[in-house]
């Protein structure tokens, strides 16, 4: 049978598999087929695990076989490459881990495993997710499939873009300030960031421990609550990780929406936001209200504008101790021409890390140093309470709040790499979420010449429910999330 790979969803291959109607050794070989077809285009992988995904594949085709087979059986999935895969390269896009084999699975992959998933490779990213664009990669730039001039965003822009040119089926990204949400948008996909706790984060090489949280990049929002029932829970390895049940995600999915409570902070419609952005973001929301949603559009968060500047300092510092472990000792690459130990690691890490990632290293060394910890770090961390504070004080009010993605369409690739500041700003709507530890999703909502715009909405802790709702209500009535890139 022929394939529609970039409408192909979870839901519809599951059944197709079901159906013995194709297998997954015919399905994970045509997928395999288009990314090597699409990759000189594209660039949204690192690797491409061919041969352990048709391993993978006939296993899964002896699962259903047997009749036992999970909602992820047998479908293709690609990871990021910051998720340990057990005998799989892992190298975080980075040149410091350039030949890293990890001796073990994420936990994420191993439950992606244990549903029979078929995983074909590794996606292309930021160098240790700091970024916004992919252009921070050591290894290449992936390409936005909806204008190849343009970036896919980031950290996770090889996963979005993949799952939007139909290179695979969906994939797992990060989110440490917006790298799941932000790309998704750009790349016009549904991703989701679950709450601080609700994914296991152990095997996920730690950017920011506070803020990371692994997700999904899928086609729509039924596919989206599939991953995460597959991925969800306590897992004792992550000592942030909170032993909650999973509900079942795919019964919240009905388009009743009637009566919710939602609110439009705007704060997040000011500084640097693109007119046809906010007017695309407006009309959504409109749509949410016709389908009897009560909208309240004056909401204020009125320190959402320090949040980036508390990120800022946050993400650095955990990063800068996080990123003292690579000593070309313990991991991957190693400068062995050297005299004395010290200077094998400082040449280590001179020729290991890139500029973005020595930047976050001076920056958390900084602001954590003696005598600058009070001004800096301390300081950030009680604003960071104030932010959670307003947060739940609205949530008290609304079942959810809505803004955009992010405040432009996807730039042109070269535009921001010189630029630190801007290419901060673009994440400027996904910041104060992970700053909160709260849930969010993106989902496409329009369209601006041709560029994609997506629609955020937040929810309270683990009402991953509610906002799984809401997105579904509105992919149930607009069709956006089924037009695709010609590639
Ligand atoms: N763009 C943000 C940063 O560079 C967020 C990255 C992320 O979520 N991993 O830090």
């Amino acid at each position: 049978m022929t394939i529609n790979h970039d409408h192909l969803t979870i839901d519809e291959a599951h059944r197709l598999l079901k159906a013995k109607e194709i297998s997954s050794v015919e399905l994970t070989k045509s997928y395999l087929e288009r990314s090597q077809r699409l990759e000189p285009e594209v660039h949204a992988l690192v690797s491409l695990t061919d041969e352990l995904a048709l391993e993978q594949a006939k296993k899964a085709d002896e699962l259903i076989a047997s009749g036992d087979s999970q909602p992820l059986t047998g479908i293709p999935v690609l990871i990021k490459d910051n998720m340990c895969t057990k005998g799989v390269l892992t190298t975080c896009s980075s040149r410091i881990l350039e030949n890293f084999v990890p001796p073990y699975d994420a936990t994420v992959v191993e439950k992606l495993n244990a549903c029979g998933a078929v995983i074909m490779g590794k996606a292309n990213m930021d160098e240790f997710a700091m970024g916004s664009s992919t252009e921070n990669s050591a290894l290449f730039t992936t390409s936005n499939p909806w204008d190849l001039g343009r970036v896919p965003g980031g950290s996770s822009g090889g996963s979005a873009a993949a799952v939007a040119a139909g290179e695979a089926v969906y994939a797992l990204g990060s989110d440490t300030g917006g790298s799941i949400r932000q790309p998704a948008g750009f790349c016009s996909v549904t991703g989701l960031k679950p709450t601080y706790g609700r994914v296991s984060r152990y095997g996920l090489v730690a950017f920011a421990s506070s803020l990371d949280q692994i997700g999904p990049l899928t086609q729509d929002v039924t596919d989206c609550a599939l991953v995460l029932n597959a991925i969800a829970g306590y897992d004792s390895r992550d000592s942030t990780s909170v032993p909650r049940p999973t509900p079942d995600y795919t019964k919240c999915l009905n388009s009743d929406i009637k009566g919710l409570r939602l609110g439009v902070p705007k704060e997040y419609f000011v500084t640097g936001i693109q007119a046809e952005v906010a007017a695309t973001i407006k009309a959504a929301i409109g749509k949410l209200e016709e389908l009897g949603a009560e909208i309240e559009w004056e909401v204020s968060l009125p320190h959402t504008p320090c949040a980036l500047a508390v990120y800022y300092i946050i993400a650095p510092s955990e990063a800068s101790a996080n990123l003292a472990r690579y000593d070309g000792v313990k991991y991957g690459f190693s400068y062995k021409d050297t005299d004395s130990m010290w200077q094998a690691m400082e040449k280590t890490r001179q020729h290991g890390f890139g500029a973005e990632v020595k930047r976050r290293i001076m920056l958390g060394t900084y602001a954590l140093s003696a005598g600058y910890y009070d001004a800096w770090y301390r300081k950030a961390q009680k604003v960071r309470t104030i932010i959670r504070q307003e947060f739940d004080k609205a949530f008290e009010k609304y079942d959810a709040l809505l803004t955009p993605t992010s405040p432009t369409v996807p730039f042109k690739i070269g535009e921001k790499v010189d630029d630190p500041f801007q290419m901060y700003l673009s994440d400027v709507c996904t910041i104060p979420v992970n700053i909160a530890g709260l849930p969010a999703i993106s989902i496409p909502a329009g369209f601006s010449d041709g560029l994609p715009i997506g629609l955020q909405i937040i929810g309270k802790p683990f009402a991953e429910e509610t906002i799984l709702k809401i997105a579904y209500a509105y992919q149930q009535a607009t069709d956006w999330h089924k037009r695709k890139p010609e590639i």
